[in-house]
């Protein structure tokens, strides 16, 4: 399923997790995918349909250092792939953890491919490319060295794990300061001014006032876990959602210890 959501800007949604692959168009017909995904049948075809429209992948960009983030095919050639330098030293540390967990929700991806990336090179905060503006907001809250894409011509936010509307807040509960990180994170995205389109790593493309809603919604659901209590979200509710259920129980745990329990 392929949706062109701004002139030049187009979104793939896997039916696994619905997961979201975004190709900005630049010059002479040179594309950047950020975040890839998801099955190797996938990124092939991913291939396949970039050739069909004569374009092709000039630069790799990856959100964050999480194993559904960091693929790539050989049908996509051998663009530079790019990440903040805290997603590269953390995808470096987590390699062979991020082989077993394509492995296992998706085989058949070539290792060769899988977290292969090089920090975004330059010192300013956009990524160096033949094509649109595309600005990186690097933010704690989810991973090590997330960074969303603004695009700021065509008012389109490439959220990576954020701002979903299918899953809560997924906390790195490793940070000294999960919550804390979250509500920055959030912060600095709801604050970018003009989001026309929003999209999410996982879940569906949202207007302006549908951004703002989930801007509400993780408010609400991030007040909740501080507050120790069952959020009563709609995104951990149905069949689908039992490991969300499972994450929101172990975050209330880790961000609320018991008395007398070290945290950690
Ligand atoms: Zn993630």
């Amino acid at each position: 399923m392929m949706d062109q959501i701004a002139p030049g800007v187009f979104v793939a949604t896997s039916p696994v997790y619905l997961t979201t692959t975004t190709i900005v168009v630049g010059g002479g017909g040179g594309c950047m995918l950020i975040d890839p995904a998801l099955t190797a049948a996938e990124l092939a075809g991913l291939g396949e349909w970039l050739a069909a429209c004569g374009l092709r992948a000039a630069v790799g960009y990856s959100t964050h250092p999480h194993w559904d983030h960091v693929l790539w095919s050989r049908s996509l050639g051998h663009a530079p792939r790019y990440a903040t330098a805290k997603a590269v030293t953390a995808a470096g540390r987590a390699r062979e953890a991020l082989l077993a967990e394509a492995e296992a929700t998706a085989p058949g991806h070539d290792p060769a491919f899988v977290g292969k990336l090089a920090a975004v090179p330059g010192q300013g905060p956009a990524i160096p490319w033949d094509g649109p503006r595309a600005e990186l907001i690097e933010h704690d809250g989810h991973a090590p060295g997330h960074a969303a894409v603004w695009l700021p011509e065509a008012g389109v936010l490439v959220a990576g794990d954020m701002l979903s509307d299918v899953e809560i807040p997924l906390l790195d509960v490793a940070a000294a300061d999960p919550l804390g990180d979250y509500r920055a994170g959030l912060d600095r995205l709801a604050s970018l001014p003009g989001i026309r389109s929003l999209v999410p790593g996982h879940g569906h493309v949202a207007d302006a006032a549908g951004t703002r809603a989930r801007v509400a919604m993780d408010v609400t659901y991030l007040d909740a876990v501080q507050a120790g209590r069952d959020a009563g979200d709609p995104r951990l509710l149905g069949p689908g959602a039992a490991w969300l259920r499972a994450e929101h129980a172990r975050q209330l745990a880790t961000t609320r210890p018991a008395p007398g329990r070290r945290p950690g």
